[in-house]
């Protein structure tokens, strides 16, 4: 089966040698606090900054999921107020945690709760609106994997020079390490392995500026074991706040180290973007479900048509051995999604674009 399923997605194939390497070097069954350990999660975080240019002055955090780093931000500044801009299922979700875990009191700072928000359209852009200014953290959604829209660099640059005194808080879940993230237009970036960084499930890379670290060690929450003042001060000595994903950190620090430059994937990912989207364009019986291309996806194309087509569609590429993603939310019965990640080779999509001719060739 080729899975183009958006997360948990297909794996790079070395990851099936990897494993067997893990097990065989004994990595799996050494102590987390021990030299061995910390000299795998060292090259890992410095392959990470390498790889993906992030700047050295940022920290990197191994944590359990895309969905803890929500709750990491909630707790770790929950003293703060926080806005969330979000157009789908994701970013909703982490704005209804924030909800139930800060919304309590109300903030005395403004007229604002502390928790806010705003749902945009999907096929719009952000709207650039300076009457929030006020607010202390920004949560963002970079790609949403639900519909497949992302936030272009140029409206993250406009977002940063707006809201320059906010934290800026970025899921980036299905891009980072699908195209290049200019790190420095963002305080707080995180993702889970499974999308786009073409690992098993089970892990996430949490991404801090200096002034995202200073400001949660002057507010010093400390009353979660994942509040991010305990995962710094651990982190400082290669530590971890509870026993870490041994397995995945290893598996990370393999796939990076022959993984090539993010330039050259970013390259990759948007042609083939490029390529899905104006190969629906023109189909007539399906169509991109973003019209919009400034908000279009580059990592994730959801694809849009009549409920019995694509329930149709969805069926037969699974007898012929193509797992697509299905739609989701308000999109469940009328989309597919394909992930456009790099662990994809181009002979599969080369098989998911012949047997997509042949569906709607037998329909004309
Ligand atoms: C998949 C996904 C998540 C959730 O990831 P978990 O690993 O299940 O926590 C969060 N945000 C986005 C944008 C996602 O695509």
């Amino acid at each position: 089966m080729i899975s183009f399923y958006p997360g948990p997605s297909k794996l790079f194939p070395e990851v099936s040698q990897y494993l067997q390497e893990a097990f065989d070097s004994g990595i799996l069954s050494v102590n987390h606090r021990s030299s061995e350990f910390i000299e795998v999660s060292k090259t890992a975080v410095s392959l990470l900054k390498e790889k993906f240019e992030i700047p050295e002055s940022y920290s990197v955090f191994f944590v359990s999921s895309a969905t803890e780093c929500w709750e990491i931000i909630a707790q770790s500044f929950a003293s703060l107020n926080f806005w969330h801009f979000y157009n789908g299922a994701f970013g909703e979700k982490w704005f209804e945690y924030n909800n139930r875990l800060n919304n309590l009191e109300f903030s005395p700072k403004s007229n604002f709760q502390k928790v806010n928000g705003s749902k945009f359209s999907c096929q719009e852009e952000i709207p650039s609106n300076s009457i929030l200014t006020a607010m202390d953290v920004l949560c963002l959604t970079h790609n949403e994997t639900s519909n497949g829209t992302h936030i272009s660099s140029e409206k993250l640059t406009e977002l940063k020079n707006i809201y320059n005194n906010s934290i800026i808080a970025v899921d980036a879940t299905s891009s980072l390490g699908g195209i290049f993230i200019d790190f420095s237009l963002a305080d707080i970036w995180f993702a889970s392995v499974q999308k786009c960084l073409g690992l098993p499930a089970g892990m996430a890379v949490l991404v801090c500026s200096p002034n995202a670290v200073k400001k949660a060690l002057e507010l010093n929450h400390r009353k979660h074991y994942n509040d991010l003042a305990f995962i710094f001060e651990k982190m400082k000595d290669w530590q971890t706040t509870h026993t870490p994903n041994v397995l995945n950190v290893f598996l990370l620090k393999k796939v990076l180290e022959k993984s090539s430059t993010i330039r050259s994937i970013h390259e990759q990912s948007l042609e083939r973007a490029k390529d899905y989207y104006s190969y629906f364009t023109t189909l007539g019986l399906l169509k991109p479900l973003i019209e919009n291309e400034k908000v279009r996806s580059n990592t994730v194309v959801a694809v849009e048509g009549g409920a019995s087509i694509i329930d149709q569609l969805k069926k037969e590429a699974k007898q012929s051995g193509i797992l697509l993603g299905n739609g989701y939310g308000e999109w469940a019965k009328t989309t597919f999604r394909i992930a456009n990640f790099p662990a994809i080779q181009e002979k599969e999509i080369t098989v998911l674009k012949e047997f997509l001719q042949k569906f709607v060739n037998q329909r004309k």
